[in-house]
């Protein structure tokens, strides 16, 4: 018979990798509560139009890379993509904004796109992302970078640099996409066949092409942040100030221009050198049209999101442990009972116990036990269950301490 598989861009987490995805999980939790956000799990599949309105058409995502399709009803549902337009649905639908004028939301979800599967790409990923709703002071934008700043501390991911940059609003954007397109047209036919495309499409990604190249055709491109308006300028410098405040390192990338339509003001990601072109491990900014996009109101905000299956490549092995305190032998099928009352006991007392459900010899047992590298072994047989004893043994050791079922809980 053949063999069904998971479908291409897939993969089952288990084992080690399982370990390190609830390593990050834990870690990310623990650290966005700490800050005052509170979770937030919106639905795998939404509304295409949602994703159509929010993310923009012309975009990678929307054009190539969405997961659409009918359902029986005949509705076109869409896998999410991302994580930022069903937050603000969420919203705007539950009127959010008239209960609190200040929203700070985390999520962690999977995440769907039709992608060339390579290494830190694939077609259902996972993102930790944060949004703040309803703050327009550089404070917030300052907070969430320095918030995936201390992530990556906490997570102890090292050699990352933090990228900032400032987009400016939508008026700054324009003036500058014509100072941009006439400085790249007579340069145009020397650019690689992305960025040709890009010169129509999105002129401002030709800056942050790869391509060695491009890079060189446009050394002496103007740049962005020298063509902001005073008040975004005074905006970028007041998030860096913070940053200096917080302790979060940066460097400024005037080159540095997001993939997605509805970034204004403050863009920012963290970039390791580890993982060749899949080397945004997280990335973010403000969006202060998306929501009046989406739902006719004014209100501004600014998130992150990270790619936690990049981070998991990223993730030294060494706190990557999910060992038994205990390891159960037990010998005899008639003392099975006696074992569980000893296994149950432990956990409802916070030990990890780890016991099997077929009778092993006393050998097998102890190589069990070595090999998910217990720390110590309760033996129980007979004689044990007749005096409500047990053998308690340091996996290190030799020696074998006999204790009474009652006196267990000190012993360990
Ligand atoms: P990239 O340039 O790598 O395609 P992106 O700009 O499309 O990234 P975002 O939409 O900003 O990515 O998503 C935020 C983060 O999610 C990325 O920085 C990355 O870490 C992660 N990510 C995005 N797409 C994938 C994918 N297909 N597989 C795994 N992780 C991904
Ligand atoms: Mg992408």
């Amino acid at each position: 018979m053949e063999l069904i598989k998971a479908m291409r861009g897939t993969r089952d987490i288990y084992d080690v990798e399982a370990l390190k995805f609830n390593f990050i999980e834990d870690t990310a939790k623990e650290l966005l509560e700490n800050y005052g956000f509170g979770r937030i799990i919106t639905p795998t599949f939404e509304s295409t139009d949602l994703f159509k309105r929010g993310i923009g058409e012309g975009t990678d995502i929307v054009d190539k890379e969405m997961y659409t399709f009918s359902d029986r009803g005949d509705r076109s549902i869409t896998l999410r993509p991302e994580g930022t337009a069903p937050v603000v649905r969420s919203y705007l639908e539950n009127k959010t904004y008239a209960k609190e004028d200040l929203t700070k939301y985390y999520y962690i979800n999977n995440m769907f796109r039709y992608e060339r599967p390579q290494a830190g790409r694939y077609r259902e990923f996972y993102q930790i992302g944060v949004e703040i709703l309803g703050n327009a002071s550089p404070m917030a934008d300052a907070e969430v970078i320095s918030m995936g700043y201390r992530l990556m501390e906490k997570l102890g991911i090292e050699d990352l640099k933090v990228n900032i940059n400032s987009v400016g609003g939508n008026e700054t954007r324009a003036k500058y996409r014509e100072i941009l397109v006439n400085y790249l047209t007579p340069k145009k036919d020397g650019l690689c066949t992305d960025c040709q495309t890009r010169y129509e499409a999105n002129p401002l990604r030709v800056l942050d092409c790869k391509n060695k190249n491009c890079q060189e055709l446009t050394v002496d491109a103007p740049m962005l942040p020298d063509n902001l308006n005073s008040e975004e300028k005074a905006h970028y410098e007041t998030v860096k100030e913070y940053l200096d405040m917080f302790g979060v390192e940066y460097v400024e990338n005037p080159r540095l221009v997001r993939g997605l339509d509805y970034y204004s003001s403050t863009v920012f990601e963290i970039i390791t050198e580890k993982l060749g072109s899949q080397g945004t491990v997280l990335g973010g900014g403000r969006y202060d049209n998306l929501i009046k996009q989406l739902g006719d109101k004014e209100v501004p905000a600014v998130g992150f999101g990270s790619g936690l299956d990049r981070l998991m490549m990223l993730l030294g092995e060494d706190k990557i442990v999910n060992t038994p305190d205990i390891y159960i032998s037990w010998m005899g099928e008639e003392n099975i009972d006696y074992a569980f009352l000893v296994a149950n006991k432990l956990r409802d007392n916070g030990v990890k116990v780890y016991i099997e459900y077929a009778p092993k010899s006393a050998n097998a047992h102890r190589k069990k036990a070595f090999k998910l590298g217990a720390q110590r072994e309760v033996i129980i047989d007979s004689e044990s269950k007749a005096n409500r004893t047990m053998g308690l043994k340091e996996l290190s050791s030799r020696d074998v301490e006999v204790v009474a079922f009652d006196e267990l809980l000190e012993k360990v």
